[in-house]
């Protein structure tokens, strides 16, 4: 039977309830820049890279790789525990592409983020096409005494889409990386954006039934947003793009968890965004009142996480969803 372990308080299996269950009391994460920089920034791929990202590379804080990562860790841990009393950390490698170097300079890197005793756990925000067999053992390595996840950018399972927002890899790129991770035991969470140009609710949905039968351990999703000084913000102006509304995205996001098994830890639904680069749409900083509108949307439809998930037949014998109905749109 597939349950929601941690389903008290929401119809989705969120990542940090999982987290607490693992660890047994809140986890918070550190958000690391190391410095590094991106093929699809610096010219091995393209000099524009995809049009939705910033010039922090996708960070959520202002750059501060100007600081050792040692420095990152102990500032991250020492806010978060006055802020919310934390014991218990994750360090995360988010801006830019962080397998972009020989793995020598990665081990130093990774090394240094978790050897402060209470990180627990090491995450890496990569693209798809930076990882290969070394970096995955050497990533899997840390398995041994830490909490791992290896975070893929993706955001569409479709090439068009792709090939629109200067992505520069292919679902193909994303599926060997997926398996090579997956070979090695390593959780993968991917990002998805929901409401990119061209794309339909019907292509989003796609995306999510990808992400489930190829077996992925988390999601985070994002909106689309226009932030400044991005290819995304040309377009914007020239009225070339159309943003969803909150009732949109909740209405989508709904959607997207039905079709993901339960088992699928959701690591973001909605965020504050980069509010000094925001332009469009305003409404991304409301992150509580998102959040309660799916809350409430799951709820209207008696619906949750996995509703309208297939699981493959050899597990469909005991599943709680056995012999329901697929969502009518995919048909
Ligand atoms: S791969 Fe990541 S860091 Fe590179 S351009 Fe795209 S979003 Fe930015």
């Amino acid at each position: 039977m597939i349950i929601i372990k941690n389903s008290a308080a929401k119809r989705y299996n969120q990542y940090s309830r999982h987290l607490q269950d693992i660890f047994n009391c809140k986890v918070y994460k550190i958000t690391i820049d190391a410095g590094f920089s991106c093929p699809n920034r610096d010219g091995k791929i393209s000099k524009n890279g995809c049009i939705f990202c910033d010039t922090g590379g996708s960070f959520s804080q202002a750059h501060s790789n100007l600081f050792s990562i040692e420095k990152q860790v102990e500032t991250g841990i020492s806010r978060l525990k006055s802020r919310f009393g934390a014991k218990n950390f994750i360090s995360y490698f988010q801006a830019f592409t962080n397998t972009y170097a020989p793995v020598e300079i990665l081990k130093d890197l990774y090394d240094r983020a978790v050897s402060h005793p209470e990180v627990v756990g090491l995450s890496i925000g990569t693209r798809p096409d930076c990882i290969d067999e070394e970096k995955l053992d050497l990533i899997s390595s840390y398995q041994k005494n830490k909490l791992v996840w290896i975070e893929y950018g993706l955001q569409s399972v479709h090439n068009k889409t792709l090939e629109l927002i200067n992505r520069g890899h292919t679902f193909e790129d994303f599926a060997v990386a997926v398996e090579m991770a997956q070979k090695y035991n390593i959780k993968i969470c991917a990002h998805v954006i929901i409401g990119l140009p061209g794309e339909t609710g019907k292509d989003l949905l796609q995306t999510a039934k990808t992400l489930a039968d190829m077996g992925i351990d988390g999601v985070k999703l994002h909106l689309l947003c226009v932030l400044k000084d991005t290819g995304l913000e040309n377009l914007y102006r020239q009225g070339k793009i159309n943003l969803l509304s909150m009732e949109e995205y909740v209405e989508t996001a709904c959607n997207f968890l039905e079709l993901l098994p339960s088992s699928v830890t959701i690591h973001r639904i909605a965020g504050n965004g980069l509010k000094k680069l925001l332009i469009a749409p305003q409404w991304l900083g409301e992150k509580f009142k998102v959040l309660n509108l799916i809350d409430r949307e799951l709820e209207k439809r008696d619906s949750f996480q996995g509703k309208y998930y297939i699981a493959p037949a050899s597990d469909l014998k005991n599943s709680m969803f056995a012999g329901r109905k697929a969502i009518p749109e995919l048909e």
